[in-house]
This record gives C-alpha cells, structure tokens and sequence, in this order.
C-alpha cells in the first residue's frame, strides 16, 4: 500500500463535543462501597437522570437533579451509578428505564427529556460530556442483563461500572466500539457521502467500524474502498470523540486520496461527490448540507476548510 510522506497533519482547532470532562472519575474508588454510600449521602451530589435514552433539559441547559429530588420516585439502588467527583461534588447517573412514562419523573418546572443530540452542539463542554458518559454507561447496562458466557443473570458492581454474572462469575466491563472516520481530501476536494439513513441533502465523512485484526490505517483503507472505490494512501490522525449512540469511539483521519473515480456504493452509501471547500463553505447554496455541528464529522470538515495555506 502506497505511503506518502508529505500528507501533513490537519490539527484541531478546538476540542469535540462530548470531551472535555470536568470529572474526576476516581475509578479506583468505584468498588468502596463506604465511600460511594457517602457520596451517595452527600447534600450537594449531582444526578443525571436518563429515561430511554433520554437526558433532562431545561431550555437548553442540562437539568440534573439533586439528590433530594429522587425521593419521589426513589430509584432503587442497582439503578444508580457513580460517575466521578466535578469539583468537591459527587455526579450520578440515574437510570429511569423502568419508568413506562416520563411525566412521574419531572421536577415540574418546564424540564423536559429529550435527545442530547439534539443539543449536543451548544450545550456546555462539561454538561455534554457528562450526560454521554451517563447515557453510554446505562445503555452498556441494559444490554449487558445476562452474561455472554453462560446466560445467567448479571448485576451491576463497582457503583455500576461492572456487570457481574450471577452463574459463572465473569466479570463484565464497558464496551466502546472503536469506528473510523475519515474526510478523504485529493487537491482542493474532499469526498462526503449520503447514505440512505441520513437526513434529506445531508453529505457527511466516511465511517465504519474497525473489524477484528484491522488497524485503524487499514479499516479506513478498507471503508473508503468498499464504499465508494476511491484508493487511500497516507492516513492522518486527527482526533477522538467517544459517541454513544449507542457504544461507538470514534477516530478521525484526515486521509490522501489516490484516485477520484467513484466507480461503485455499498449498500449504505446512496450517493458519494467531491465537493471543493468553497462549495462546504455554502453548502445550502450548493443544495447539500453538512452533519451536525457536535460531530467529529463536522470538525473533520471545519478543521480542513480552515487549514487552507
Ligand atoms: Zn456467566
């Protein structure tokens, strides 16, 4: 596979959403029980609820909940999860899934649940990051109810960061799926594809998981050539973005393309262009739009658009 030298580095500018936490997650402390009843009785602890997915707002602010406020519906205890400490205050997640409705949940003053990517892109640094820490956590929990070795029941351990088989033992642990994505740049163009799920006029970066014996240099060679064709040569880190929605890490490059031919789609991809950065600049004019702005895709594109010499 042909390596270029001279590719160089496009470098962010600024970090992604959903890092940047202000936590400390004192994963050393997860499995004191003492010390996480304490925090858990601690007057200012912070609680992030999540209730299908769902994060609470109010306007466009994260709403958490005191402590105080949980009494009225009293979430058991296997549904609380120690997130880490934000300044000298303990944060938790607190999981609603067995709620049917969310109305009982609300603290009545306008709060609501609601997507977090819907307001991902404007909320705090730290509220987002927080909220999909919380929101990864509880959906790895709820898929992770009986053991993958032998189908007994799993209960949650170390304040929720262990998912302990109740038959044989194993210990289960957070998963991340690592996925790749990648803005392929030849010359002044850069190649975004449409695939059928996306929103109407939506073109974005290229993406796909890591398969098992891939490095990350090799899955994003593998991805842009089953989806559009397209040979990549050198391969640019850029940086990194935990999206859980539902469990995925994503790994962004910037990456040379070798050819311009976009000879075949996979499945997914219902279309797939070249486009110059004047036409990202305008996209509406140019009768496309680009992804949402807390994606890494979306930084992938800004960083680029922004690194013309
Ligand atoms: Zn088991």
């Amino acid at each position: 596979m042909p390596q270029i030298d001279s590719f160089s580095p496009i470098r962010p500018r600024r970090p992604n959403v959903y890092t940047g936490s202000p936590l400390d997650r004192m994963a050393e402390r997860r499995a004191d029980a003492a010390f996480i009843a304490e925090a858990r009785a601690h007057p200012h602890a912070i609680v992030a609820p999540i209730w299908r997915t769902q994060s609470l707002f109010l306007g466009q602010a994260a709403r958490f909940f005191s402590v105080a406020e949980t009494a009225s519906f009293s979430p058991q205890e296997e549904h609380w999860i120690f997130l880490g400490y934000w300044e000298q205050r303990p944060v938790f997640a607190v999981d609603l899934n067995q709620h049917e409705e969310p109305q009982g949940l609300l603290p009545g003053d306008g709060a609501a649940f609601a997507d977090i990517r819907g307001l991902g892109g404007i909320l705090p640094v730290g509220e987002a990051s927080i909220l999909a820490y919380a929101r990864g956590l509880i959906h790895w929990q709820s898929r992770t109810r009986f053991c993958s070795v032998c189908g007994s029941p799993c209960v949650p351990q170390s304040a929720g960061h262990v998912m302990h088989c109740t038959g044989c033992g194993t210990d289960h642990f957070p998963r991340s799926d690592p996925a790749v994505i990648m803005l392929v740049l030849k010359e002044d163009r850069a190649l975004l594809g449409h695939a059928s799920r996306f929103p109407e006029g939506m073109y974005s970066t290229l993406a796909g998981f890591v398969e098992p014996g891939e490095s990350l240099e090799e899955a994003v060679r593998r991805e842009v050539a089953e989806e559009t064709g397209v040979m990549v040569g050198a391969v640019s880190y850029h940086s990194s973005q935990p999206w859980p929605f539902p469990q995925s890490l994503m790994l962004g490059f910037h990456a040379e393309g070798l050819s311009e031919e976009i000879t075949f789609h996979d499945a997914e991809l219902a279309d797939a262009r070249w486009f110059t950065r004047d036409q990202c600049r305008n996209a509406e004019a140019h009768g496309f739009r680009l992804p949402g702005p807390d994606s890494i895709a979306r930084r992938l594109i800004e960083d680029w658009l922004a690194d013309e010499a």
